[in-house]
């Protein structure tokens, strides 16, 4: 089980998702993670420009604090929901939760027992799915 601390760093530094993740019962990526870490980042990166320009008294160059958005939010985004898109088509393949019309792709659950679901973990055991 992953600390407060953890969860925050994994959200923060848009860590991939490892082969633990693929197993693990709790997916570290989802599309809300990548959502909260756009908007951490964003605010992070807003307030330290926001100081920075306001210590060289220089609003003149704001322009620039969109190359420092794109290259630690929304780029970092991307390649993270790439390889996410990648890891749920490859689950959905893979599982029988993944071929279920009660699968949630965007949080990797169970709409019907609300769980996250796994390559080695299926909440029902199989009994409640149903064709997509
Ligand atoms: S109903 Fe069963 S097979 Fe379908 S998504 Fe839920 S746990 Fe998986």
């Amino acid at each position: 089980m992953k600390s407060i601390y953890d969860k925050t760093v994994d959200v923060l530094m848009f860590r991939e998702g490892s082969d633990e993740d693929s197993n693990s019962t709790t997916p570290i990526i989802t599309t809300g993670s990548i959502v909260w870490g756009v908007l951490l980042r964003a605010t992070i990166v807003l307030i330290a420009f926001f100081f920075v320009m306001d210590s060289i008294r220089g609003n003149d160059y704001w322009w620039v604090s969109l190359f420092f958005i794109w290259a630690f939010v929304a780029f970092p985004a991307y390649r993270q929901y790439e390889k996410y898109a990648k890891r749920i088509e490859n689950f959905v393949e893979e599982t029988l939760c993944g071929s279920c019309i009660h699968f949630n792709k965007g949080a990797q659950s169970c709409n019907i027992y609300d769980e996250h679901v796994s390559k080695d973990y299926i909440p029902c055991e199989g009994e409640s799915w149903e064709p997509r």
